[in-house]
């Protein structure tokens, strides 16, 4: 008989040759368990998604109640259906007043669609303006701003009026113009190694669009929900996007995604021609029952507070001549070591020893450091001895 492990290889679509193999039987708070039990803790919280932890009681309530209630009824944007109105209801009370109306999706790409979609709608352009090094997804529209040649080229054509801005390059900013629909950016780059620009960019870019009638789109997908110590990265640069796009932890561990604008822009949808996105999935009820539940315990157990402190512990401990600099903002961390080689080495044997990293898709010289909120200081304290343990080990 075949193992699981041999079927997954033989029956479940196999994207690289190397996949990681590990097996998992239940995942509680910040740990992972194989098998036979052995615990995992999870410092990438499945790339950006698990920001209060797996299995919260109350997100699975919730879960539960909307289950027994009904599932999928109609494709989006028919019905009024309550998960979705309390969730937009909670998620735009959270966020300022020019941003009210919410578009749910299956997935961070599609909100991404959804929002370059609006944006060319919305101004009657059809130029976009991404960063190198940007990852916003892997359709087709997503990937036409992927700011990496390497993953692009082999499916080429892809969207025309594409041009590619270095992040937080001042200069750059000149290339937006009145023929640009939107810029599309990270307000902290994830994928290319945690990049955090600085406020006077932010700004800049901000006033570049608001005088050239562009509209900025900010991709959160990585960084909302707490995990820069604010709700949302925006809020440290005091800026206002026009688009808005969420993912990954929007859902609490469901698959959802959204683009959230003003009713003025999001109104562009509606004609000419109607129905301007349209998703069967999108919002659905059990992961919108999930997401607002989610967003409670963030919120009632105050988690977002505690980011800062965790942090400055992750940055007093992961302290190495190996480590050539620790980038990022709250619990959105990179430590830069000098090659991929040497930084796969610490990662598998920081897997072996039950703690789970990563490196980046754009950076693989840098681990990923990204744990659910509700890490504890000793379980901060554990993961670092592991990873200097094994810098030690494997950096000569
Ligand atoms: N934007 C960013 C910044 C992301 O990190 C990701 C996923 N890694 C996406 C968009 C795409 O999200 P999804 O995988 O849900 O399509």
């Amino acid at each position: 008989m075949l193992t699981l492990r041999q079927l997954f290889l033989a029956n479940n679509a196999q994207t690289t040759d190397f996949p990681l193999l590990l097996e998992f039987e239940r995942a509680q708070g910040v740990y992972l368990y194989n098998a036979e039990g052995k615990p995992y803790l999870d410092l990438i919280s499945g790339i950006g998604v698990s920001n209060i932890g797996h299995g919260n009681a109350q997100v699975i309530e919730a879960i539960k109640n909307q289950l027994d209630k009904y599932m999928h009824l109609m494709v989006y944007g028919e019905y009024v259906q309550t998960p979705q109105v309390r969730f937009a209801e909670k998620l735009t009370s959270l966020l300022p007043e020019s941003l009210q109306s919410v578009y749910f999706t299956n997935s961070g790409a599609e909100a991404i669609e959804g929002a370059m979609k609006l944006a060319k709608r919305y101004t009657g352009r059809n130029q976009i303006i991404a960063c190198h090094n940007a990852y916003h997804g892997s359709t087709q529209g997503a990937l036409s701003i992927m700011g990496n040649e390497d993953f692009k080229q082999a499916y080429r054509p892809l969207l025309p009026g594409i041009q590619f801005i270095n992040f937080n390059s001042l200069n750059d900013l000149d290339l937006i113009t009145s023929e640009t629909a939107c810029v599309v950016i990270e307000t902290i780059q994830g994928e290319a190694g945690i990049r955090v620009p600085n406020a006077a960019y932010m700004l800049a870019l901000r006033n570049r669009c608001t005088k050239t009638g562009t509209l900025l789109i900010l991709d959160e997908n990585q960084t909302a929900f707490g995990r820069t110590g604010k709700l949302f990265a925006f809020e440290h640069f005091g800026i206002i996007p026009d688009i808005l796009v969420l993912g990954k932890a929007l859902g609490g561990g469901m698959p959802l995604g959204a683009f959230i604008a003003s009713n003025e822009v999001m109104g562009a949808l509606k004609n000419n021609p109607i129905l301007g996105h349209i998703t069967t999935f999108g919002g659905h009820p059990v992961c919108c029952a999930s997401g607002l539940a989610s967003l409670e315990v963030l919120l009632n157990e105050n988690l977002i507070e505690q980011v800062a402190a965790k942090e400055a512990l992750f940055k007093q401990l992961l302290v190495h001549p190996a480590i050539k600099q620790i980038r990022g903002k709250g619990l959105m961390l990179a430590a830069e070591l000098d090659s991929f080689e040497l930084n796969k080495a610490i990662i598998d044997h920081c897997i072996e020893q039950g703690i789970i990293i990563d490196w980046f898709l754009h950076c693989s010289n840098s681990m990923r450091i990204a744990p659910p909120l509700i890490i504890t200081s000793e379980q901060i304290k554990e993961a670092c001895a592991t990873i200097i343990q094994a810098i030690n080990i494997f950096a000569v």
